[in-house]
């Protein structure tokens, strides 16, 4: 199928696309690497008047930056450029751990972070890393820029926050202080999108756990950060048993979602086997792999 009529513009400032889309009233839509959009547009699920592509843009909107204590990605920037950075590697270790999972090499090399976090499915890694480190998306809007926590963006199964003249230019990603971290995903073929994944980190201290970070996705509708089970970590011993009661901890803080790629009841299993997989790991790290 081809897409239903829909008028193109190549706009060269991020100011000018957001004019076109709130000449569109409604009806425009951003096109970034394209990757979710065109199978959209070509299965008329969506139909757009308008379509604004940000790819002419000659504002930075593709870099990756070390800025204080905390590192900005640009919303243009290709998820292979994320993948392949040493600097994420090292400052963001479970983004760069994750990266590898999204989708395959073909779509890394088109699709975008600010287009993947917009797109905002519930099985996506991006989602899901934007609230496991607490980051902020800068947007722009007709009336300038503002600033949206990840926990307020998405709203539900590929559904978010944006009012329909708003782009995403830029997502801030705080840097975590930890000594033991873990990314765990299963999915049908590699590449597909998660049936089920985890994000850990700790900062272990002597024989306790200072401070923790956990995020799960493919469970519900959209990607849950655990805070309750961060609280019930920090201080504990860390011990033998250790894995098996954080396993115990997000299982019963999540009820898992079925659909028709996996059960409820099989989805629940996963992330609890994933859980205690990801926290051996985690405690198993040597020394500051930050
Ligand atoms: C076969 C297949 C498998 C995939 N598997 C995975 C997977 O395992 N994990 C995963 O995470 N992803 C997966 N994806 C999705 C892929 O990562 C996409 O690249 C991503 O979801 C969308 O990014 P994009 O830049 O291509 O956005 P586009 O397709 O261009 O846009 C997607 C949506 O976001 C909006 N948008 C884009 N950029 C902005 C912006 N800056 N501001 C506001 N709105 C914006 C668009 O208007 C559109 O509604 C898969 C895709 C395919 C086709």
């Amino acid at each position: 199928m081809k897409p239903a009529k829909f008028e193109y513009v190549a706009p060269v400032t991020v100011a000018a696309a957001v004019e076109a889309l709130l000449a569109a009233s409604g009806e425009g839509k951003v096109l970034a690497g394209g990757q979710s959009l065109l199978p959209l547009l070509n299965f008329r699920m969506t139909r757009p008047a308008v379509l604004v592509d940000l790819n002419g843009i000659k504002e930075p909107l593709s870099f990756i930056e070390l800025r204080d204590d905390y590192v900005a990605i640009g919303a243009l920037t290709r998820h292979r450029e994320i993948e392949q950075s040493p600097l994420i590697a090292s400052k963001l270790p479970v983004m760069a751990a994750a990266m590898r999972h999204v989708a395959h090499l073909a779509i890394r090399n088109r699709g975008t972070i600010g287009g993947s976090l917009s797109h905002a499915d519930p099985a996506a890694e991006l989602p899901m890393l934007s609230l496991f480190y607490g980051a902020s998306l800068l947007v722009q809007g007709p009336s300038g820029r503002r600033i949206i926590a990840a926990e307020d963006f998405f709203v539900d199964a590929l559904t978010n926050c944006l009012k329909p003249e708003e782009i995403v230019v830029e997502i801030d990603f705080p840097i975590l202080q930890q000594n033991g971290w873990a990314f765990e995903e299963v999915a049908r073929r590699f590449g597909d999108f998660a049936l089920a994944s985890i994000a850990v980190s700790v900062r272990r201290g002597a024989s306790t756990i200072e401070d923790a970070r956990v995020a799960v996705m493919g469970v519900a509708d959209t990607p849950l950060r655990l805070k309750e089970v961060e609280g019930q970590l920090r201080g504990i011993a860390i011990d033998d048993q250790m894995p098996d009661r954080f396993s115990e901890l997000v299982t019963s803080s999540v009820s898992a979602n079925g659909d028709l790629h996996a059960s409820a009841e099989y989805r629940q299993h996963l992330l609890g086997q994933l859980a205690r997989r990801a926290m051996q790991t985690a405690l198993a790290s040597e020394g500051d792999r930050r």
